[in-house]
């Protein structure tokens, strides 16, 4: 069975992004783990906010039971060193076959980073590392760069609970139309439906990805 790794940069990305993927991964008993590299601490509008409670509650509908926060602090990744971090991921022991995160438009800096530290995980070494990205609604858009998917996943039976996990982000849920609201995720996620021919989906851009890979769909 192959090691699944979703690795992302704040506690709401993993639901953001990828939450019908994780969600389909997990239905199918795939084996998955979610990596946070930040503390799930924010500061919204002055007050300082605790995501990390509503990250549990929202991998919790996704499926996810292999859950790990490293603690960087909240948009100032850059001021770590980038091997601490990797190397952080790493003493994890979840030797992944895929990585899946941020893309490479993204404008979020600590998103940048996170698809950096994927890259030196994903070295080529003995075991081979696929790497998939997403992106976080407008983050690609508002960065000016395009955002290029060539990887569609038919999310028609997960969206709901896409929705419902990011809605435990209470901090973090907008009105429509900001991006991160739930009309915003439907809408996006029929847009790529529309596009790729699915009711509902989910867009990655492959950064590079083995034949041994092709199959991790499939049910277990
Ligand atoms: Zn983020």
């Amino acid at each position: 069975m192959l090691n699944i790794l979703f690795l992302v940069a704040h506690a709401d990305d993993e639901a953001l992004g990828p939450g019908g993927l994780i969600k389909k991964l997990t239905k199918n008993k795939s084996k998955v783990k979610l990596i946070v590299l930040s503390d799930g601490k924010i500061t919204v509008r002055n007050k300082n906010v605790d995501n990390s409670k509503h990250l549990e509650k929202s991998a919790k509908i996704l499926g996810i039971r292999n859950l790990s926060l490293l603690g960087y602090k909240d948009q100032i990744f850059e001021k770590y060193p980038i091997s601490e971090i990797a190397n952080s991921v790493l003493s994890h022991n979840f030797k992944p076959d895929i990585i899946i995160t941020h893309s490479k438009s993204e404008l979020n800096k600590d998103h940048s980073i996170t698809l950096e530290v994927a890259k030196i995980i994903a070295r080529p070494q003995k075991k081979k590392c696929s790497i998939l990205s997403f992106d976080i609604p407008n983050n690609s858009f508002n960065n000016y760069k395009k955002f290029h998917p060539n990887f569609f996943v038919d999310i028609s039976k997960e969206i709901k609970d896409k929705i419902s996990a990011f809605r435990k982000y209470k901090n973090e849920i907008q009105k429509y139309p900001h991006p991160y609201s739930v009309g915003s995720l439907e809408l996006i996620a029929k847009y790529y439906g529309f596009l790729s021919g699915y009711k509902y989906a989910e867009a990655y851009e492959i950064v590079k990805l083995y034949e041994d890979h092709l199959s991790f769909l499939k049910k277990n």
